[in-house]
């Protein structure tokens, strides 16, 4: 690997490279170093990125350096399909523009209390980031000034595609200054996308970072989707069960690995940050104890690990996901070596998923999905370390008759079997780390549907042949006690398309797309699957909410209707009721799987406060 180009490299401006510092990211990922120069001399920029790449410093950050604070008038808009990503942009903003004294950016979305947007408007802001629907909204009232705007950034443009937002996105474009400079981002380049890119793009530089990258046999590769449990839950309960000598596990920031190192060493194990803060001495400290056995754990980010050869690394975590699979190659060539095996984890949140598929796909290797261990697995685990220890003591203990004196007494004077004793000894001994442990487990999801994923993203990533509408695809399982029916008074007939009715619904509901079930097209009028226990406020602004420019009048589905078409169907009866099973032929599946995600978290309490140091041969 060649040296890696610095953040001080790119021109940024002073403040914008002081809140990188603070924020503890050590050298741009590749999106940024492709980005950042373009879009600082006022380039476009066409950027096939995926989340997880940073792409959103890609463009925040050189946007920021422009930016004139004197200005109250929007200069930034940022589209976002969603409002979950809308928020979340607007926070990266607003982390990267720490020391931009008066520095305002507003999330706008739909669902989200107009008064306070429009005072907030009023007021002056200088970075806007927000869902089509309502950023159309302002426009129209005149409440959203956009004269004065220097660069617009169409986040998840694909996203906003499938969403049905492309036609309000060509209508934003077309409500903009001629000469404000344009960066679009999208993980897959449809030809709708290419068609808005070739219509409000100039001379946009493409941005693509791919590369093809081998992995050796040697390397045994697995993911965990996080889900249900964090990651620092799910990183001790691995550490409990599989059998490593040494480990490197990867993290973003220098911050982060100050923090897991302190936390697993509050966990009993041996481990060590190695960032780019420590001086050389420290480093090559920390990786000589590591070879000798010092040290079994290392928490590094990429610059760092560059170039670690030690042979006891017999797994490597990817704790947080690398950029692209040039690094993903990279992090894991960290095991395996002089001939050994070695097992390489990776954790991918749902929203990275897709960077899963480009890794697996650039290294033209498997990466299966892994469970974590489960509580019978973590107990085994414990009991079979426990009988060891025995069995060890009753070896290597060569004299231990005050020992078994002073219990022979006691049971003699006590009158309890040798049994009872021991097993009292024993409860004792486990009290602080339980040797019966029951995690309140989250069912991982399916490796078969999974794979269903897979197959639909690769036809994507083929020529960018989209997935066809989402109506066609398979849907998830979905628990229905948990969902009603809703009628909504738009149809075929108005040219609405499901992604247009989940666009609405998520935005301006504020109900995350991956809760919107089942929807079903007739030709007047459609029907969704939603929650139940939707608010009456929730639904009296959804029936005024417009999808191709008709109202939704949304009511709960009390059955067929006459005069409307039921496809396919001779007596459309009960099935039509908000139990129903579900066809294949309606499902709608979002981007995290259209799963509900479990809320809670599972602790094992006992072995974090255990203090347990598990020793080499467990
Ligand atoms: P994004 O692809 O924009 O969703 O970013 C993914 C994650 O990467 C976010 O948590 C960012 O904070 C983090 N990130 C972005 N750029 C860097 C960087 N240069 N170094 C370390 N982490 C970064």
């Amino acid at each position: 690997m060649s040296e890696p180009i610095l953040f001080a490299d790119l021109a940024l401006s002073e403040p914008v490279l002081k809140a990188i510092q603070a924020v503890g990211y050590e050298v741009p990922s590749p999106i940024q170093a492709a980005a950042i120069p373009v879009l600082l001399q006022g380039g476009d920029i066409l950027g096939m990125a995926q989340t997880g790449t940073g792409k959103t410093a890609a463009f925040a950050l050189p946007l920021l350096s422009k930016l004139d604070l004197s200005q109250n008038d929007p200069q930034i808009l940022v589209l976002a399909p969603t409002r979950e990503l809308a928020i979340q942009v607007a926070e990266a903003f607003q982390k990267y523009a720490a020391e931009l004294p008066g520095f305002h950016v507003l999330p706008i979305y739909g669902g989200q209390d107009m008064t306070s947007q429009l005072r907030q408007l009023k007021r002056g802001v200088h970075v806007v980031v927000g869902t089509p629907g309502r950023v159309m909204d302002h426009l129209r009232r005149g409440s959203l000034n956009l004269n004065n705007l220097k660069s617009l950034v169409l986040d998840e443009a694909d996203e906003m595609l499938r969403m049905g937002f492309i036609d309000d996105v060509e209508w934003i474009l077309e409500h903009t200054p001629a000469t404000r400079q344009t960066a679009l981002f999208s993980a897959t380049m449809p030809r709708e996308i290419r068609k808005v890119c070739d219509n409000y793009l100039r001379d946009a530089k493409e941005i693509k970072i791919a590369s093809t990258q081998s992995t050796g046999d040697n390397i045994e590769q697995v993911y965990w989707m996080v889900s249900g449990t964090n990651k620092l839950d799910a990183l001790t309960r691995i550490l409990e069960v599989e059998p490593f000598d040494g480990m490197i596990i990867f993290v973003r920031t220098k911050t982060a690995t100050v923090e897991l190192a302190e936390k697993l060493e509050a966990r009993g194990y041996s481990a060590s940050a190695l960032n780019g803060d420590m001086n050389q001495q420290l480093r090559e400290r920390a990786i000589e104890r590591l070879k000798t056995g010092k040290l079994d754990i290392v928490i590094a980010t990429d610059v760092a690990a560059r170039g670690i050869d030690v042979e006891r690394i017999s797994h490597v975590v990817n704790y947080d996901i690398p950029y692209d699979s040039e690094a993903y190659v990279h992090r894991i060539g960290r095991t395996g070596r002089a001939g050994r095996s070695g097992k390489a984890i990776l954790f991918v949140a749902p929203r990275e998923k897709r960077l899963l598929y480009t890794i697996e796909k650039a290294t033209r290797k498997p990466i299966t999905l892994m469970e974590l261990p489960s509580g019978a697995t973590v107990t085994k685990h414990r009991i079979d370390q426990f009988t060891q220890q025995i069995t060890d003591t009753l070896k290597e203990q060569a004299d231990l008759s005050f020992f078994n004196d002073l219990l022979a007494e006691y049971s003699h004077a006590n009158d309890v079997s040798p049994e009872e004793i021991a097993s009292a000894l024993a409860f004792l001994l486990q009290r602080e780390r339980p040797l019966q442990v029951k995690f309140t487990d989250i069912k991982p999801e399916r490796e078969r549907r999974d794979r269903d994923d897979r197959g639909g993203r690769d036809r994507d990533d083929r020529g960018g042949r989209d997935r066809g509408p989402r109506e066609d695809r398979p849907r998830r399982e979905r628990n229905d006690e948990n969902m009603d029916r809703y009628r909504i008074e738009v149809g075929r007939n108005h040219e609405a398309r499901p992604g247009d009715i989940v666009g609405a619904i998520a935005n301006e509901a504020g109900i995350e797309s991956r809760f919107i079930g089942h929807i079903k097209l007739h030709d007047e009028f459609s029907t969704v699957d939603l929650p139940t226990g939707i608010s009456k406020d929730i639904l009296a602004k959804l029936k005024k909410v417009r999808v191709r420019n008709r109202p939704l009048e949304i009511s709960l589905d009390t059955g067929p209707r006459g005069g409307d078409d039921f496809p396919g169907r001779g007596k459309p009866k009960r099935d039509f009721g908000p139990r129903e099973g579900g066809g294949r032929e309606g499902g709608y599946r979002d981007r995290d799987g259209g799963r509900d995600k479990p809320r809670f978290n599972d602790r094992d309490n006992a072995s974090k406060k255990s203090g347990y140091r598990p020793k080499k041969s467990d």
